[in-house]
């Protein structure tokens, strides 16, 4: 698999310079159910089509950034930073619903 993705940071590089962690999920409630939980640990989506997911730039200015890639021909069609996670309580129901930047 060889193609071009766009750093938010650094412009379009070739795809092994990053690393891919996946499609975006939601993280559960505050408590989730058994059901819940096993299935955001373990379940994804697995799109054929657009999808969007969590890149690194690990051999570049290592920024996580969002990307949504067509899983059936490896179009990248956009990517961009993620927004900054609202402090807990202060936050608009919109905002809070940003997805959790995954740990290396
Ligand atoms: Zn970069």
């Amino acid at each position: 698999m060889s193609f071009l993705l766009a750093c938010p940071h650094c412009g379009l590089r070739d795809v092994n310079e990053f690393a891919s962690a996946g499609e975006v999920t939601e993280r559960p409630r505050t408590s989730p159910s058994v059901h819940e939980l096993s299935s955001y640990v373990y379940f994804r989506r697995n799109t054929a089509g657009v999808q969007r997911e969590w890149w690194y730039h690990r051999f570049g200015c290592e920024a996580w950034f969002l990307a949504e890639r067509d899983t059936r021909t490896n179009e990248v069609l956009t990517t961009e930073l993620p927004r900054p996670q609202p402090r807990q309580g202060s936050a608009a129901p919109q905002e809070a619903a940003a997805p959790d930047v995954p740990e290396v």
